[in-house]
C-alpha cells in the first residue's frame, strides 16, 4: 500500500499519483459511489432498543428497520491494544483480546490495516498510512465528511488525516485544508460540529475554505441555502447537541447527509462519503437510553436518505456498520424478560440537556424531568431524584436510573465493550461482505470493491 509523506510545513503530498491511475477498465460491478456509515458505538441492543422504540405498536409484530434487510454479517473491532512497560512503546506486547476505541476501529476501515489505539490513519511505527477517502480523490472522484460530533473527532478523522494521538484536534483540522490534491483540500464536503476546532486564534480555516471557493453554513438556514460542490458547515461550537435537544438552527443528520449527496452527486466520476451517528457512542459511555434512542433515531433517518438515493442510482454502494460497542448495553435486567419502549416515546428531552437545565434554575430535579417526560412520576421516582442533591454526575445518574428502571434498560460498564457490531451493505459488491469480518478486512474489501486499479 502507497503512503503520504508529510512535507515541512504540514502539508500531505501524495507520492502514489502514477500508481493510483485509472489504468484497466473497472469490472462490471464496482461502484460509481460509496456511501459509508458508522454509528458509533452502536451495537446490536443500541439497534434492537431503536426498532423497538420506533415500532407501530398496533401492529402485531415490531416493524423492521430501513437496514435490517440489508444485514450480511457482523464486524469485530479488534485493533491493536498495547500492553507496555514504557511510554515509547517499547517492549510493548500485542494484546490479542484487548478492544479498539474509535480512531483505530476507523482507521482499519479507512486503510484496511490494523493500528494502535488512539492512532489515526497512522501505523504502528508513526508513518501516514493512504485512506481510500484520499485514493478515491486522487481516481477524480469527490469525497465529504458528515458527523454529529466535531469533524476532528475520531472517526472523520481517520478518513482525511494522519496524526499520532486523536486529542490532536487543531493538527487535524489543518490537514482538512493542508491534505491537498491539485492544488485544492482533498475533502470537498465537511459538515458537522466544531466551530472552535476551525476558528482559532491561531488560524482561520474557516476563512480558509471560504477563499478556496467553499460556501460556509453556520446553521440551519444557511445549509439550505447553499448550492455548490464545495462546502463546509459547521453547525456548534464542539458536538452537535443530541438530536432531541436540537433547536431549529441545527441541521439533522439526515437534513446534512441530503446536502453531502446533491454535493457530491455533481462528479460523474462518483464520490467516497463517511456518513457518522457520532453520539450514539457518546449517549451510550453515558448510559443514557434516552441519549441512544435520539441518536439512534437521528443516524437511522440519515441511514433512509442514503439507501433512498442508492436505490434509485443503482450505481452506489452502501455500507452501515459501527465501529464498536459502547456501554455493554442489554435489553432486559433483573431478571425480567422484556425491554418497555413505551417510557421513551413521547420524551422531550435527554438528560444532556435535563441536566444543565435543573443546575440553572432553582426547581427541583423531579420538576424539571416530569416536564419532559410524557409519564407521572411515582412518589419513589421524585424522592430518587431529589436525592442527588444539586450535584452533577449524582443528578445525571439518577435521571438515567430512572430510564432504565422503567425500560429495564441493563449497562455494563461506561466505556467501550468487545462484542461484534452489526454489518448491512447494499448495492454493486454487496456480495464480497458477508460473515464475521475483521475490521480491518472491512476495509480492505472496500477498498478492493471501490478501487479496483489502486
Ligand atoms: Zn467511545
Amino acid at each position: 500500500m502507497n503512503h503520504l509523506t508529510r512535507a515541512c510545513g504540514g502539508v500531505l503530498i501524495c507520492l502514489f499519483l502514477a500508481a493510483c491511475g485509472p489504468g484497466a477498465p473497472p469490472p462490471a460491478d464496482t461502484p460509481r459511489n460509496v456511501i459509508f456509515l458508522l454509528g458509533d458505538g452502536m451495537g446490536y441492543a443500541q439497534v434492537k432498543a431503536y426498532r423497538m422504540y420506533a415500532d407501530d405498536p398496533s401492529t402485531e409484530l415490531v416493524d423492521p428497520l430501513a437496514m435490517d434487510g440489508y444485514q450480511v454479517g457482523s464486524v469485530s473491532t479488534d485493533s491493536i491494544r498495547l500492553d507496555c512497560a514504557q511510554k515509547d512503546e517499547s517492549g510493548c506486547i500485542r494484546d490479542p483480546y484487548g478492544f479498539t476505541d474509535s480512531a483505530s476501529s476507523a482507521t482499519a476501515y479507512a486503510t484496511g490495516q490494523d493500528t494502535v489505539v488512539g492512532r489515526l490513519s497512522m501505523s504502528p511505527s508513526g508513518e501516514a498510512i493512504t485512506t481510500i477517502f484520499e485514493v478515491a480523490r486522487t481516481q477524480g472522484k469527490s469525497t465529504g465528511l458528515v458527523a454529529t460530533s466535531e469533524l476532528t473527532h475520531a472517526s472523520p478523522a481517520a478518513f482525511c488525516s494522519h496524526v499520532a494521538d486523536r486529542e490532536q484536534a487543531s493538527d487535524i483540522a489543518d490537514q482538512y485544508f493542508d491534505n491537498q490534491w491539485n492544488g485544492e483540500p482533498m475533502v470537498d464536503v465537511l459538515l458537522g460540529g466544531g466551530l472552535d476546532d476551525m476558528r482559532r486564534d491561531d488560524r482561520d480555516l474557516v476563512s480558509e475554505f471560504r477563499e478556496a471557493g467553499y460556501e460556509v453554513a453556520l446553521n440551519r438556514a444557511e445549509l439550505y441555502e447553499t448550492q455548490g460542490g464545495h462546502l463546509l458547515g459547521l453547525f456548534a461550537p464542539a458536538g452537535l447537541p443530541r438530536a432531541w435537544d436540537r433547536g431549529d438552527d441545527v441541521p439533522s443528520l439526515a437534513e446534512m447527509t441530503e446536502k453531502a449527496l446533491h454535493a457530491l452527486d455533481r462528479n460523474p466520476q462518483g464520490f467516497f462519503l463517511l456518513v457518522e451517528g457520532s453520539e450514539v457512542d457518546w449517549a451510550s459511555h453515558d448510559n443514557s437510553v434516552v441519549g441512544v434512542v435520539s441518536e439512534m433515531e437521528d443516524f437511522v433517518a440519515a441511514i433512509r436518505v442514503v439507501l433512498d438515493f442508492a436505490r434509485h442510482k443503482g450505481d452506489t454502494l452502501v455500507v452501515i456498520t459501527a465501529d464498536h460497542e459502547t456501554g455493554g448495553m442489554s435489553l432486559g435486567r433483573d431478571d425480567i424478560y422484556r425491554w418497555n419502549p413505551r417510557p421513551l416515546r413521547g420524551v422531550k428531552h435527554t438528560p444532556k440537556w435535563i441536566i444543565p437545565a435543573f443546575l440553572a434554575g432553582d426547581v427541583p430535579l423531579s420538576s424539571v424531568v416530569a416536564k419532559s417526560v410524557p409519564f407521572e412520576l411515582t412518589e419513589a421516582e421524585k424522592s430518587q431524584l431529589e436525592a442527588a442533591g444539586r450535584n452533577e454526575t449524582a443528578a445525571r445518574l439518577a435521571v438515567t436510573a430512572l430510564f432504565d428502571r422503567r425500560t429495564f434498560t441493563g449497562w455494563s460498564t461506561p466505556g467501550h465493550t468487545g462484542v461484534d457490531v452489526p454489518l448491512y451493505v447494499y448495492g454493486p459488491g454487496s456480495e464480497r461482505f458477508h460473515g464475521v469480518m475483521q475490521n480491518e478486512a472491512l476495509g480492505r474489501t472496500l477498498w478492493d470493491v471501490f478501487l479496483p486499479s489502486h
